[in-house]
């Protein structure tokens, strides 16, 4: 970091990176950030930072940055730098000439779990009150959205139940799919924290994450099991709680629906799911399924933690479901040190789901067929809105290559680099008449864009993220955007170009709607937030304080629900051709695709993308750490530098996703969770043999 001299102001603001949520103080001297600095009163951090929020400011003023709105008639033209009228008109022009054409189901948008809250209410307004459709779709979709789907079956609404400083009252951490120290570094260490005053943990895993064996911590079991295997894993653990007579009755009775919960139990009882049975499939041995079963039932007040090893699989929603099954069936649910909290990736992917950023949902999570909820929006939008689902983002990439949709706008997502099967989403944009890419960068997707709107930094603007507990923090403006506007006026300035009457002039305003029509939100106003530093939603008249730990009396959908998760083979086999199981991940100081870390000045932080193997799997191939490989899919191919390790087991293999290089998500499959299209990025059938080098 370059010294430039001593701060002469600060202001509070958030971290832009992971689910966290970590305070920052931004030190400032003129228009300059000077430093980036823990904030002692951040309730999710504490004081405390990882690498990435203290030291990966630099994109902001990187010379990648694009400052000024680009156009160009075909993707194969050079692009023309135009002033921001021009841009804007250029583009609602092209909007409503596809609009005339080919009508409003042509039309869509995706926003970012990057974005404020207020950003994203503002694409989704736009898809829906102005291009006149609900092909709205997020991020999430791509990570979190099984977890929308599960949480909201079972509970009735999609969130952790927690807050972080419950982890300090848990006996038992349950953790699945996640790998806390790398990917939720400030959290993980308040696990370990606790870890080491004596909690018990169980690891449900391929990969020997850091936390089964750090400093003073070991897990008590490690279950690694075969990539593709969660529902499987979960049953068996529940077959074990239901048949050893674990299960808290009395809490399932008073709080759950009595019958559901038997006719779950009689499934779950089947011997088919005994952990003596499911072990070929798992590949975990039985009787440490039976332990880890019975330390979960019995340990005390026990947590599970989970993160994108749950969701992104062809059973993804079933996954989340099982585990709120397991929760309700040990009575670990409502109150603190308990329950089910998805650890979510990115800083606002929380607020994105609660902004209405699926096609199927408005804000709050309300069913588009909900014509109760419908009305209050058309009225207070004074328009008339679609009453059906539109498309989620495979399907308008689909939709575009069958020439029935025709035009996007991509606010702060990188859908070339970041979702699977490269080749479909390439196709899927090139066929489209209208991409309009907003972003800081001209990233991979910009190659088939027709219009750049260059976006502002978070360092930039004013607004809120939510984290993963909930909770709604002030995002502040720091230094005036080098574009000349916030992203949310950028999306209002097209909106009112298509006839829109919009007339925000701070994102406070656009609070003041999302509480207007949303009950979760009905006490929250910019204000207070300032006051109050941050709020963890339902916040309402019931909750004026806002609510650290949810369902404490009753589940948000009254009772709740047990759902029989059959589990079923994800149909991604492997083979002679394609012997092995990819399954991929994070490093600590990368984040997703790499567009802002990969542009801050530390080249230490730069590891490129590795592939792990375990030392038997890479002695038949006569490969060693460093050596060159060709890794290959019935999708794809790519080349990375092998590291040697037992941490993955034997026929599986991994690797981290965050270079453009070596566009891992060449090699990904089309499969995908049975209810949301969550991408199966964790399950992908590949062989792997020595190359020279990219
Ligand atoms: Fe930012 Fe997450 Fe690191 Fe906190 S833990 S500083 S929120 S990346």
């Amino acid at each position: 970091v370059k010294a430039i001299g001593k701060p002469e102001r600060a202001v509070v603001t958030t971290c832009a990176y992971c689910g966290v949520g970590c305070t920052f103080r931004a030190e400032m001297r003129g228009e300059q950030l000077v430093r980036m600095i823990p904030y002692k009163d951040g309730k999710a951090n504490r004081g405390h930072s990882c690498v990435k929020g203290r030291f990966a400011y630099g994109y902001a003023n990187h010379k990648d940055r694009i400052t000024s709105p680009m156009i160009r008639d075909s993707i194969d033209q050079p692009w023309r730098e135009v002033s921001w009228d021009e841009a804007i008109s250029y583009t609602a022009n092209r909007v409503r000439t596809l609009r005339d054409k080919h009508g409003a189901n042509a039309l869509g948008g995706i926003t970012s779990s990057r974005c404020t809250n207020e950003e994203t209410f503002l694409v989704q307004k736009l898809v829906r009150a102005v291009f006149g459709s609900n092909n709205t779709d997020t991020c999430a979709r791509v990570c979190h959205s099984p977890t929308g789907y599960g949480l909201k079956t079972t509970f009735g609404t999609s969130a952790g139940t927690q807050d972080f400083d419950s982890v300090m009252e848990t006996d038992v951490m349950l953790v699945i799919g996640a790998n806390p120290t790398d990917a939720h570094p400030v959290f993980a260490s308040r696990m370990k924290r606790r870890l080491r005053q004596g909690a018990k943990l169980i690891v449900i895993d391929p990969r020997r994450i850091d936390l089964v064996r750090s400093p003073h911590i070991e897990a008590a079991h490690h279950l690694p099991l075969q990539p593709g295997t969660n529902v499987a894993v979960l049953t068996s653990l529940a077959h074990v709680i239901v048949t050893e007579g674990l299960a808290d009755e009395d809490f399932i009775r008073a709080r759950c629906d009595w019958d559901e919960y038997e006719d779950w139990a009689r499934f779950v009882s089947d011997e088919k799911h005994s952990p003596e049975f499911l072990e070929p499939v798992t590949r975990v041995p039985a009787e440490e399924l039976r332990a880890a079963a019975r330390l979960y039932a019995t340990g005390g007040n026990a947590a599970i933690y989970y993160g994108l090893g749950v969701t992104e699989h062809s059973q993804g929603s079933s996954t989340v479901m099982a585990i709120a099954n397991l929760a309700m069936c040990t009575g670990n649910i409502g109150r603190p040190g308990v329950g089910v909290n998805p650890l979510r990736g990115q800083n606002n992917v929380q607020g994105a789901c609660d902004m209405g950023s699926f096609p199927h949902e408005l804000p709050g999570y309300r069913h588009i067929h909900d014509v109760e909820t419908r009305n209050l929006f058309e009225k207070d939008w004074g328009v008339s809105l679609d009453p059906e689902p539109g498309l989620r983002i495979p399907n308008m990439l689909d939709a575009a290559v069958d020439g029935t949709f025709k035009a996007i706008y991509i606010q702060g997502e990188d859908i070339l680099q970041s979702d699977p099967n490269t080749q479909h989403v390439a196709a899927g944009l090139e066929a489209m008449e209208c991409v309009i890419v907003h972003d800081l960068f001209l990233n991979e997707t910009a190659n088939y864009a027709h219009v750049f709107l260059p976006g502002s930094t978070f360092l930039e603007k004013d607004g809120t993220f939510t984290n993963a507990e909930r909770r709604i923090q002030p995002v502040r403006k720091v230094m005036e955007p080098a574009n000349g506007y916030g992203d949310w006026e950028i999306t209002q300035l097209l909106a009112n170009a298509l006839g829109a009457r919009w007339n925000y002039e701070h994102p406070s305003q656009i609070i003041d709607e999302i509480a207007r029509l949303t009950p979760s939100f009905a006490g929250l106003s910019w204000d207070d937030l300032l006051i109050r530093g941050s709020v963890q939603w339902p916040i309402n008249e019931k909750f004026p304080d806002g609510s650290p730990v949810m369902h404490i009396d009753g589940f948000v959908r009254g009772k709740g629900k047990f759902v029989i998760t059959e589990y079923v083979p994800t149909d991604e086999k492997t083979g002679p051709r394609f012997p092995l199981l990819l399954t991929t991940g994070r490093i600590l100081t990368q984040y997703n695709v790499g567009a802002q870390t990969r542009r801050t000045g530390n080249v230490a932080w730069h590891a490129e993308d590795v592939l792990e193997m375990h030392p038997v799997d890479a002695e038949n191939r006569g490969l060693k750490t460093d050596d060159w490989a060709r890794l290959a899919s019935r999708k794809g191919e790519t080349t990375l530098k092998v590291l040697v390790t037992d941490r993955v087991a034997p026929g599986v293999v991994y690797t981290t996703f965050h270079h453009p290089e070596t566009q891992a998500n060449v090699v990904t499959t089309d499969y995908s969770d049975w209810a949301t299209n969550c991408p199966e990025y964790k399950v992908t059938a590949v062989q792997v043999v020595p190359s020279n080098g990219p």
